[in-house]
């Protein structure tokens, strides 16, 4: 792996220069803006992982195209064991960054499209995966951070790609040349994007004939003239921007992963770095794999950051001296109670996960959605709790200025003190922390990352197989199936 640690990371990606924008203003250097860097850390910390021994064996795999030692963000399920391997290597990041570490998205994008690349070169005869196994071992090799590039802009809903009233909502083909192809549009959302080195385009749903030039997957420098990135606000993101080190909450990995739009202006491709070119038939599949695994993540990643909320309110409550109530005791057990629920699905879906026909494992769907949906109320559950413990003080502490003011710096201490021997300030630490990690951004990311619960509910109707509980049922209660009515006659 040419990059071997955080430090390394951080080093690789000063050499290059992608254009962003943040508040009016281009960043020149991502890893040292107050606004990007501690969205870059959090990315570090899966560098600084692999190159420690005790999580090695976590962090980093064998990659099966080359035999080399590669971090695990940019390998190839291989079985069961991967999968699982996965989501405990998530959890651990979450504990250790309480945020979005961000490349399981490349990661993830990998996986889907280097399954999806066999079948379509099986159908059609295609050379997709050969192509992509080559940029994939480039990847593997210098250990690059990949975007995984899916949600559109979408303009208006009511209406497909192709009847857009403007055809850049969707990304797509505007010229077709001999060497490749030249696209257009826009993703939104992009997770870790302005600290990534590549940015795998795929498409943002299923599509059909009509939409051909929207299906398109392909790999782009990050830093390729074309691209524009706009790095977007999050709740209290001015404390962050001026190094307000204790009101930030959580100042060394902000409190979410960092979201940017990437803009496409004409972005030439050439053919060596695309993967889907026109077969719509595919993008379901796509999109549906990258969902699957992404969904799977949330019970681990976001179970990471329950933990450190967990850790965070019971230290609270022996500084506040609660810590031996029975409703606090009873409090804490249901955050544990149902992170480690959003965990067992996680372990789940990747232990029931099966091999695609091109030996790349995908997790078990059904379980994957289920995890994902259970996200979106088991973490507001803990979050609900957590502000249930710690009280309205997280509302309306002073800030740190105050704290360390001459003026009224003892005032702040006295009045916001708890038990004798833990120091004020560790409590208004705490108190941030958890008002970091309960509010704003922090909670939509849970919401609406990896898509929205309807997303979810859509696929666990579709995959609920239905007919075959109905019939279980009619066996049981005695009501002849259609096939012994059928035998009768
Ligand atoms: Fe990874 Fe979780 Fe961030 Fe998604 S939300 S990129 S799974 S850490
Ligand atoms: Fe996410």
């Amino acid at each position: 792996m040419k990059i071997k640690n955080g430090a390394e990371y951080m080093q690789s990606l000063r050499d290059v220069n992608p254009k962003i924008y943040y508040k009016g203003k281009r960043i020149e250097d991502v890893t040292r803006h107050p606004a990007t860097a501690p969205h870059v850390r959090a990315a570090a910390m899966t560098y600084a992982l692999a190159s420690r021994e005790k999580y090695r064996d976590l962090a980093t795999a064998t990659s099966h195209l080359t035999g080399n030692v590669i971090s695990r963000f940019t390998h190839v399920h291989q079985n069961i064991e991967d999968l699982i391997k996965k989501i405990k290597l998530l959890r651990v990041l979450g504990q250790k960054t309480a945020t979005c570490f961000q490349r399981c998205v490349g990661f993830d994008g990998i996986n889907a499209v280097y399954s999806v690349a066999y079948e379509v070169d099986q159908k059609l005869g295609t050379d997709y995966l050969e192509r992509f196994k080559k940029w994939l071992i480039r990847i593997q090799d210098e250990n690059l951070m990949v975007v995984g590039a899916m949600t559109d802009p979408k303009g208006d809903r009511s209406k497909g790609p192709a009847d857009q009233p403007d055809l850049d909502q969707y990304v797509h083909v505007v010229e077709r040349r001999d060497d490749g192809v030249v696209i257009r549009g826009a993703k939104l959302h992009m997770t870790g994007a302005v600290n990534s080195h590549e940015i795998l385009v795929m498409p943002t749903t299923a599509l059909d004939e009509r939409s051909k030039d929207f299906a398109i997957v392909c790999a782009i420098p990050i830093d390729h003239p074309g691209i524009t990135m706009i790095f977007g606000r999050q709740a209290s993101d001015d404390r962050r921007d001026r190094l307000e080190w204790i009101d930030s909450g959580k100042p060394r990995f902000g409190a979410v992963g960092g979201e940017a739009v990437i803009a496409f202006d004409d972005v030439f491709v050439p053919h060596e770095r695309i993967f889907l070119n026109g077969e719509a038939e595919f993008t379901g599949t796509i999109v549906y794999r990258f969902a699957a695994h992404h969904r799977a993540n949330y019970g681990a990643c976001k179970t990471g950051i329950m933990d450190v909320l967990t850790g965070a309110v019971a230290y609270l409550a022996q500084i506040q001296g609660t810590a031996k109530g029975s409703h606090i005791r009873e409090k804490i057990t249901e955050m544990i109670h149902l992170s480690e629920t959003l965990y067992s699905s996680s372990i789940a879906c990747s232990a029931e996960g099966e091999a695609t026909p091109s030996g790349a494992y995908l997790v078990d769907t059904m379980l994957a959605n289920v995890c994902k949906q259970n996200v979106t109320r088991f973490h507001f559950e803990v979050a609900r709790l957590a502000i249930d413990l710690a009280g309205g003080f997280i509302a309306t502490m002073p800030s740190e200025y105050d704290l360390h003011s001459e003026d009224v710096g003892h005032l702040v201490k006295k009045y916001f003190s708890g038990v004798a021997d833990i120091p004020v300030e560790d409590r208004i630490k705490i108190g941030r922390l958890i008002e970091a990690m309960t509010g704003g951004t922090a909670m939509i990311e849970s919401m609406h990352g990896a898509g929205s619960p309807q997303a979810q509910r859509i696929m666990i109707f579709r995959e609920g197989d239905l007919e075959k509980k109905i019939k279980l049922a009619k066996a049981l209660a005695g009501i002849p199936s259609k096939r012994d009515k059928k035998k009768k006659k």
